[in-house]
């Protein structure tokens, strides 16, 4: 009931807005007449007026209706496309910060060019994030001669750019990039020495394109920036050989795709470990000590048993290249972490790459909170509306589309996989003998080529780079999968022409248009294709989330073009057999009753869907606790890099390292360890303090000796600072706080990775998980923090310069 009535409030606010929108837009298109009849030189002349409103502190909602109406003018002359008022409402709403649903091929591109042009009037930089690289340089050059004619500049950001040209980009107005990209300066820029060398310039506006895809789907995804650690190739080898004489009996896996040994497999694995000298004749895997080497085992079990080859990595000369689950594509770059990207090595028999060390990591969702404003726009938003609330904070709006909405939607459920084969092969071969494109889609590279090799088998023939041909007789099919990458958006443009069949992964391709009749159509391939029935979807089975399907079925209808979608799934089908909800066995009819089959679907869908968000849900909780740590490392880390001064932190910390001493070796209250204060001052502070009169009047002799200690180790540095000179000291001191900042944030989140595992483990109880992780990690982060007070001094204690150079 609640829920009903607060479902239905927020309908409310959003009809309420979307007709506020509606009468803006009417507003921007009032505007239409008079701008028309600006010259260039006048439309470029009134965006700079606007520019310098912005600038000299007027509020972007005060100037919008003229920027937007001086924009789209910009679109016409420039692109020749004129933004009809949904995407008009679609920038209002963007522009307030909203998650704006916007069906696929209804403008999105040139609707994100108008709130960016209002947002990067106040000269504070708009970032806007796509899903590839190959779509941040499209993007860019596709607007930028509307950005042009209002004399606003753009940039993009790429993978393999150096650091000059990101900077260049970055000071553009309106910078286009990978969501990834504009994750990976932000970590990079926190561990630059100096200012002068980072790339970004703050974080004012974020606009992220396909926001399901960065927000959800990839939210959990760490960023993770890694440095060498040392060569450890023949350990990696040896665990792996172990591992890989390993029989099913020695390992349980669970639902969740966990993988433990058996206590049969705890035997076989120490005998292994014993015989390559990993493990010593008296040791167990089970003793703390062994906590390191266990966890390596585990990482190669999983790489054996859990991860299988061409569906979650591929391997490509020799590299092991991590697939998206989702999208299929391959994610270059990338490794797993803490050894397992090590353990696949081993077990392909590559090169073990480098041991390295997380620098620093940060997920989407942590980075872009980080942004003033944030908005998104995605083809599905309205499923996930609540978890857009919980995480970001964030509303979603439908925007309706511009023409109404023909496409036809279906779904069968078969009794068995043959029989789901059978009508998926019937379906494709009617279509292309009347001339429809097929668009197919499948969850991962498996299932494609799976597919593929079925129309194979069928006198079917696979082509590569070849244009579609339509004629009935060819029977050509285009496979697109995460190892065709370079050519996926060319290939999904041609997947409307006239009886083209493209079998693509789930989401590849996600961001190109597909027109009907091909890329470079023409009226009457077009009104063939429109006569067959315009694109036809089919889906090979449901996706865990109904948003997938949406995305996938959204291929066509594009633009009030007409379509059909259908997806075919079969009662064994993974997602329904992992759902655990009870399906009819054995099914009794083919195909099962559709009333049956969608409410299978659907309560399967919501138990993968829940699962997925609860999972996202504690992560990202996890997240928020190690992110607050992060920031107060790095806050001050800015600090020291931006000037605070070096010498009163040393000061501070160095009298915190003296408080730390006396309170561990010579408290007010307790025994005194003369010996322990004697030897941590000689390596902390190297200095020899006469300790013997201290021992009597404790109370105040605790006090009297910290202020001894003190007034020794100032003279000390002070000394110091008048032979080394103030300017080098201070720089010294400066690298030097920076440098242990890195160092020391490396090994807690090392350390804060393995206790969220061990957590994990320990299967407490929900709510009681994230509370004990916060605790714990509390506790390693003040470790860490007196790590740093102590390293600081002891090193600051220590410099010295080469006089005599
Ligand atoms: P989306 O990202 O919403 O799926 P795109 O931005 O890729 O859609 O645009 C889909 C197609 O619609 C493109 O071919 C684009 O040129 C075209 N288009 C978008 N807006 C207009 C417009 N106002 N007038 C004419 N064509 C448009
Ligand atoms: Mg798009």
């Amino acid at each position: 009931m609640m829920l009903r009535l607060a479902r239905r409030a927020l309908g409310f606010a959003a009809r309420r807005k979307l007709s506020q929108y509606e009468n803006a837009a009417r507003q921007i298109i009032a505007l239409e007449t008079g701008h028309r009849r600006l010259s260039d030189a006048a439309l470029r002349e009134r965006a700079d007026e606007l520019r310098r409103q912005a600038q000299a502190g007027d509020a972007l909602d005060r100037i919008k209706i003229e920027i937007f109406a001086l924009a789209r003018e910009a679109a016409r002359r420039a692109l020749n496309e004129h933004p009809v008022p949904a995407q008009l409402i679609g920038a209002l709403a963007l522009h307030d910060g909203y998650i704006a649903e916007m069906k696929t091929g209804e403008g999105k591109t040139l609707t994100a060019t108008l709130v960016c042009a209002l947002n990067a009037l106040s000269g504070n930089g708009v970032h806007v994030a796509v899903p590839n690289d190959y779509l941040a340089a499209r993007d860019a050059t596709w607007m930028r001669p509307a950005y042009d004619l209002l004399g606003l500049s753009v940039g993009v950001i790429t993978q393999d750019m150096d650091d000059d040209a990101r900077r260049e980009a970055y000071r553009r107005d309106i910078t286009y990039g990978i969501a990834s990209e504009f994750g990976f300066d932000y970590l990079r820029d926190n561990m630059k020495f100096t200012a002068a060398e980072t790339v970004q310039r703050g974080h004012a506006f974020a606009l992220i394109d396909e926001a399901d895809a960065t927000l959800i789907d990839e939210a959990t995804m760490p960023l993770a920036l890694f440095g060498p650690l040392g060569d450890h190739a023949g350990f990696y080898q040896a665990v792996d050989t172990v591992i890989a004489a390993l029989q099913p009996i020695h390992h349980d896996i669970d639902h969740r795709r966990r993988v433990t040994l058996t206590e049969a497999g705890y035997g076989e694995v120490e005998r292994g470990l014993r015989q390559h000298g990993l493990l010593k004749a008296s040791a167990t895997l089970h003793e703390i000590a062994s906590i390191s080497l266990l966890h390596h085992v585990v990482q190669a079990l999983r790489a054996h048993v859990v991860l299988a080859r061409d569906r979650d990595y591929v391997v490509q000369d020799g590299q092991i290249t991590i697939v998206d689950p989702l999208t299929g594509r391959p994610m270059p770059g990338r490794r797993y972490d803490e050894g397992l990207h090590q353990a696949l090595e081993a077990k392909e028999g590559c090169a073990i790459g480098e041991e390295t060390r997380t620098l620093a990591a940060i997920s989407f969702q942590t980075y872009f909170r980080r942004y003033a404003k944030l908005a998104g726009m995605t083809g599905t938003a309205i499923t996930d509306a609540a978890e857009y609330r919980d995480v970001y904070d964030l509303d979603v709006i439908a925007v309706p589309t511009h023409r109404p909405l023909i496409r036809v939607d279906q779904s069968v459920l078969h009794a068995t996989a043959v029989d789901k084969r059978a009508a998926i092969l019937r379906e494709i071969e009617d279509a292309h003998a009347r001339g429809q494109p097929v668009l197919i889609g499948a969850p991962s590279i498996e299932q494609s080529e799976a597919l593929a090799m079925i129309l194979t088998d069928n006198g079917w023939r696979q082509r590569d780079s070849e244009p579609a041909n339509g004629a009935p007789s060819a029977r050509t099919f285009a496979l697109l999968n995460a190892k065709h990458h370079a050519r996926e958006a060319h290939i999904i443009a041609g997947a409307g022409a006239p009886g083209a069949v493209t079998i693509a992964t789930a989401m590849a391709g996600r961001g190109t248009d597909i027109r009907l009749g091909g890329e470079e159509t023409d009226a009457a391939t077009r009104a063939g294709v429109i006569a067959a029935g315009g694109l036809l979807v089919i889906g090979t089975t449901h996706h865990d989330h109904g948003r997938l399907d949406q995305q996938l079925r959204g291929r066509a209808g594009r633009q009030g073009d007409p379509g059909r979608s259908i997806f075919h799934t079969a009662l064994e089908d993974e997602f329904l057999t992992t759902a655990s909800i009870r399906t009819p066995v054995p099914a009794q009819s083919n195909p099962v009753a559709p009333s049956v089959a969608s409410r299978l679907i659907r309560s399967a869908q919501s138990r993968h869907e829940t699962r997925s968000f609860d999972r996202r849900l504690g992560l990202l909780r996890f997240d928020a606790v190690i992110q607050h740590q992060y920031d107060t490392l790095y806050d001050m880390r800015r600090d020291i890099r931006e000037g605070a001064d070096p010498f009163a932190l040393a000061r501070r910390l160095r009298h915190e390292t003296i408080d730390d001493l006396i309170a561990r070796f010579a408290p007010p209250d307790a025994p005194w360890d003369i010996a322990g204060l004697d030897h941590a001052i000689r390596s902390i502070l190297t200095l020899a303090v006469d300790l013997a009169p201290h021992s009597t009047q404790r109370a105040i002799e605790s006090e009297n000796l910290k202020q001894t200690i003190q007034a020794m180790a100032d003279r000390w540095m002070e000394g110091k600072v008048a032979n080394i000179g103030e300017t080098l000291f201070g720089d010294i001191l400066r690298r030097l706080m920076m440098a242990l900042i890195d160092q020391l944030w490396s090994e807690q989140l090392e350390r804060l990775e393995h206790l969220k595992r061990r957590i994990g483990d320990r299967r407490l109880p929900p709510h009681r998980v994230v509370a004990e992780f916060q605790h714990e990690a509390f506790s390693l982060f003040e470790r860490t923090a007196m790590d740093f007070r102590h390293d600081v001094t002891a090193h600051a204690m220590r410099v010295g310069i080469n006089t005599s150079s």
